[in-house]
């Protein structure tokens, strides 16, 4: 017989045992909102009521398992004693999902996130799809919290910490196997033995997963405040603890009361409860939806590329080549001589090795990777790039000869950074098919592309190009064709007003603390090395032409000299195995005027950048500047980050640096606008 409330369908078969499947109405995916729990509660009361032979849990979906829980309900929660009864009551749920005294298993198909794995640590057993849809994890931390429903506990509890609490630290999703091999699933089955396989545990219980006597080591008291003393310094090389306090919170939790599982559930509760405080969370939550607006941009289905063709394989053009093959697609990798293809393919075998887990895997992505001289592939691509250097008699004589050879409708993109499109259409019988496609370097670490637009862009040119860049898996951002286009336009007078610091003597580290105090990745200056000194000089006079920004000599005189920065050894800091020396001893100075210079300057160039439209509102710029530049995530992005600072505050900050350091600090007009 089967039951229906409203997101959960029950049925018994014919074995006794009871399925509950999960297919939250309205909706794709399954989170476990308030309501949903709600009713598992009142079924729980059933089955214990009239007890099955076994309970297996399941989604209704046809893709996924739980996707975590319903995140906008924490945005509803505005002190630590809401949090702290939204907590307690899934803590509660779980504990009796734990306490059936009939075999339950979790038969996990497709991602199976955050609350959803949690639920799924209540359960006895844990049978995952293995196939290449199914990811498990707990990625709370991504979301400044952590696992509150149990899932510290339990995945303590049965693996090894060390695994468990990478899990939880990194936030990755693992595969059926790879979740299998650390004991987070006690099986990995096939899609035709699954239902089989779940069914046989139901009836006939193995022993439990136990924790391995490797991890009843490492939970020992004295082991594990070492082991977890040891977890904080790796974390905070990546994650200070001033911004990302969460993944410092589970070490806590872990380390304080392990083998108490009453107290550590409450503790548990009580570290996401405090977590919860104050903007942090809610921001990250911001981006998180951000990422989700960007990723539904266009529509995926209106254009399925197959080919893609690369003119031009040098930093940019090699790595775009490379990851398009990495993403299925076949690729022809065009440049004027053989020559100046192997350093491509060098760096593409390179990714391949470490995204690919198996040879056959990056055979196929290497044989997806052609080389092509004479440009064969431009008659078949579905969407040629163009990425050789930034000249424009160059690049029109490519346009010229490219165009006779590419078939209708297919997409035509320009990678360049700084040169106008309009100036490079001009040479095109169609101008109106180009569009810019631009990537940021390293290709294979940057989240986002722009999608560049000229007035006479037409719509299907733009569509395609968005679309395209979803197929890759890369963030789009709909941007107007205008110098630096948005994320180099905002990054520049940041870089510039770094490079004037220290022109006026302050040290390098002083800058680069100042900004990573902030929330910044990197520091500007290491930030600058890093790109190449060449590059940050071109962009910066081709963008002061424009906006009229003074490049400070000090820039110039390191190209001068050949410093480039890291990939010639030595820029603004020297380089030991790629890494910049820094010294611990130098003069930090005035902290709070460094950061508030470098950051008055990003945040008056973001709203100028708003005020002209270079992007369509407030959440696509933020969005553009947190993937594109990194921007402290936990701060929402620029504009978000001035609205909860106060924009008076901020432009009365930024007028008294205007007389103070210079008119570069005087407030846009577009700040009114920003307060209405
Ligand atoms: P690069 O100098 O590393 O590579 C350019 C490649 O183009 C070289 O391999 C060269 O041999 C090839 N080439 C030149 N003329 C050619 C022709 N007629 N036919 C075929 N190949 C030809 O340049 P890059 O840094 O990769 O920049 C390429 C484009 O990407 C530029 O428009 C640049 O503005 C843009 N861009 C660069 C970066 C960056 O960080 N380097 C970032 C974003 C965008």
């Amino acid at each position: 017989m089967s039951v229906t409330i409203v997101d959960w369908q029950q049925h018994c078969d014919e074995d006794g045992i009871l399925w509950l499947i999960l297919d939250k109405k309205n909706t794709d995916t399954n989170v476990l909102s308030v309501s949903v729990l709600e009713q598992l509660d009142g079924l729980l009361d059933e089955i214990n009521g009239s007890l099955p032979k076994a309970v297996i849990f399941r989604s209704g979906k046809a893709k996924g398992f739980i996707a975590g829980a319903d995140v906008k309900e924490f945005l509803d929660v505005t002190n630590t004693q809401e949090a702290l009864i939204m907590i307690k009551r899934g803590q509660k749920l779980f504990s009796r999902i734990a306490a059936l005294p009939c075999p339950t298993v979790a038969l996990i198909e497709g991602f199976c996130m955050g609350g959803g794995t949690e639920l799924a640590l209540a359960c006895d057993y844990r049978v995952a799809l293995d196939d290449d849809a199914t990811r498990i994890g707990l990625p709370e931390v991504k979301l400044g919290i952590h696992p509150a429903y149990g899932g510290v506990v339990r995945a303590t509890a049965i693996i090894n910490p060390l695994k468990s609490l990478e899990l939880m630290l990194s936030g990755r999703g693992l595969s059926a196997r790879a979740a299998r091999s650390i004991g987070l699933v006690d099986s990995a089955q096939p899609a035709r033995q699954i239902e089989r396989a779940a069914r046989q545990i139901a009836l006939s219980p193995p022993a439990r997963q136990q924790m391995p006597l490797l991890g009843k080591i490492i939970s020992l008291p004295g082991i594990r405040n070492l082991v977890a003393g040891y977890m904080k310094k790796q974390v905070a090389k990546k994650a200070p603890r001033q911004h990302y306090p969460a993944p410092y919170a589970i070490l806590d939790v872990w380390a304080n009361y392990c083998g108490d599982n009453k107290r550590m559930m409450e503790e548990e509760a009580n570290s996401v409860a405090r977590l919860i405080q104050g903007n942090r969370v809610r921001n990250l939550i911001r981006v998180f939806f951000l990422q989700t607006r960007l990723k539904g941009l266009g529509d995926k289905k209106s254009f399925v590329p197959r080919h893609v063709h690369v003119i031009g394989a040098g930093t940019m053009g090699g790595d775009i080549a490379a990851w398009c093959a990495l993403r299925g697609f076949s690729v022809s990798l065009q440049d004027r001589e053989a020559k100046y293809l192997g350093n491509a393919f060098r760096n593409a075998h390179r990714l391949f090795g470490k995204r690919l887990k198996t040879t056959a895997q990056r055979n196929a992505a290497l044989d997806r990777l052609i080389p092509d001289i004479n440009g064969d592939g431009i008659a078949r691509a579905d969407v040629v790039i163009e990425a050789i250097f930034e000249d424009i008699d160059a690049k029109h004589a490519i346009y010229r000869e490219v165009e006779a050879r590419m078939k209708p409708g297919a997409v035509l993109a320009t990678n360049t950074s700084s040169i106008p499109l309009e100036t490079l259409a001009t040479v095109l019988k169609e101008p109106d098919r180009l569009v810019g496609i631009h990537f940021f370097n390293p290709v294979a670490m940057m989240p986002l592309v722009e999608i560049v637009k000229t007035e006479s862009s037409s719509g299907e040119a733009v569509e395609h190009a968005i679309a395209f860049t979803q197929h890759i898996g890369k963030l789009p951002l709909p941007v107007a064709s205008s110098p630096g286009f948005l994320v180099n336009r905002i990054l520049m007078p940041y870089l510039v007003e770094a490079f004037t610091l220290y022109d006026e003597g302050v040290a390098p580290e002083a800058i680069d603390k100042a900004a990573t105090d902030f929330g910044m990745p990197m520091g500007p200056v290491e930030l600058a090395d890093t790109v190449g000194l060449d590059i940050c000089l071109s962009v910066a006079q081709n963008l002061s032409q424009a906006f009229g920004i003074d490049v400070p000599g000090g820039l110039g005189k390191f190209v001068d000299a050949k410093k480039l920065g890291k990939k010639t050894g030595s820029g603004f800091y020297h380089y030991k195995k790629g890494k910049p020396v820094k010294d611990k001893d130098a003069n930090l100075g005035d902290q709070k005027m460094i950061q508030n210079r470098l950051v008055f300057r990003f945040l008056n160039e973001a709203v100028s950048c708003l005020q002209e439209g270079i992007v369509a509102d407030r959440d696509l710029l933020d969005a553009g500047i947190i993937f594109g530049t990194g921007f402290a995530p936990f701060r929402g992005g620029p504009i978000n980050h001035s609205l909860e600072e106060g924009i008076e505050s901020i432009v009365q900050s930024m007028t008294d640096y205007a007389g103070r350091f210079g008119e570069r600090f005087r407030p846009v007009d577009g700040w009114s606008l920003l307060s209405e």
